[in-house]
């Protein structure tokens, strides 16, 4: 059986790449997202992998680059569909939302066919992850700095929790985001047609984190040997969850200081940054409300007031 995505098409031991149509550009010409094929020459699942559904996140794309070129599709069992960059305009002007609508993809799923450009996008791609047993769509914390995590969007409450709770435990980053996202994730609407789906984010960087880019190939490659994919054994190791997601912003306008480091445990009471003016002059003082991890923080120094600055995991386990 020949495995096609767009124009991509491969009899099975064999990969192939092709565009995706989505419409057509401002002047006319055809817009088509980079698609691949992997046909294995066994049997078995089917995975869909996407990246840069948001414009500027460039190291799934990162992880895609890196991970094809090392799969040889006759010890590949199963198939792989690859939407290389979903937000294409986005992409075109390293922005993060879709310039054409001005609209963030993630909240665009499951999309229409007839609906605004960033809808077009969402329902193309969402019939391919509709094929899959397996869904990962490989984001970051943007251009901020973030550590290395996984991201389960269905809620607790969701059928498909504990499937997507084992899929991000594989991948395996040894961080957790375990909460319900927003409407038009990706992540919230594969899930609701039984499909398990992850959304790894890998760090944050403007352009290409090589750290986050590996460890999203590492984890790529334990989904494919969980699954069977590919042979090999793999280790389950304890992931560090979060339930909880506190947002800090600045009570004040300057430059951000920060006095714990990413990936850090932080109690109550603990000063997590300092604002101060352009010459040194202490303006505010930021403490924890609760406990957890120091999770992301706002790469440029300089806020004004009520400005995003940093966020702590909460509600920590293990599992
Ligand atoms: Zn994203």
């Amino acid at each position: 059986m020949m495995t096609t995505l767009g124009s991509a098409s491969a009899p099975p031991g064999e990969f192939d790449t092709g565009r995706l149509e989505v419409g057509e550009a401002r002047d006319g010409s055809t817009v088509g997202l980079p698609v691949a094929v992997l046909n294995g020459a066994a049997d078995g699942k089917t995975l869909y992998v996407q990246a840069v559904s948001d414009g500027d996140e460039l190291n799934g794309l990162g992880v895609i680059n890196r991970l094809v070129p090392q799969l040889d599709p006759e010890e590949v069992a199963g198939q792989i569909l690859f939407v290389g960059i979903v937000n294409y305009h986005g992409f075109q002007v390293a922005e993060h939302r879709n310039p054409i609508d001005d609209t963030k993809m993630n909240r665009a799923y499951p999309g229409d066919a007839n609906g605004t450009s960033s809808e077009r996008i969402a329902a193309a791609t969402f019939e391919a992850a509709k094929r899959a047993d397996l869904v990962v769509d490989l984001h970051q914390g943007r251009t901020s700095r973030m550590i290395d995590e996984v991201r389960v969007r269905c809620g607790p409450r969701h059928r498909l929790h504990r499937e997507c709770l084992e899929l991000a435990k594989v991948f395996g980053t040894g961080y957790v985001l375990d909460q319900k996202g927003p409407d038009g994730q990706l992540a919230r609407a594969a899930p609701d047609e039984g499909i398990p789906t992850i959304d790894p984010e890998l760090g944050g960087a403007v352009g290409w984190d090589e750290e986050s880019i590996r460890i999203g190939v590492e984890g790529m490659f334990r989904v494919l040997r969980y699954y069977s994919f590919l042979d090999g054994d793999v280790e389950r190791d304890l992931q560090t969850r979060a339930s909880g997601f506190d947002q800090y912003g600045s009570p004040a306008g300057g430059l951000v200081t920060y006095e714990v480091d990413l990936g850090e445990r932080v109690s109550r009471g603990d000063v997590l940054f300092e604002v101060t003016d352009a010459f040194g002059t202490l303006k505010a003082r930021v403490t924890a409300d609760n406990e957890g991890i120091f999770w992301r923080s706002r790469r440029l120094p300089q806020v004004a007031t009520g400005e995003y600055v940093c966020s702590v995991g909460t509600d920590v386990d293990q599992f």
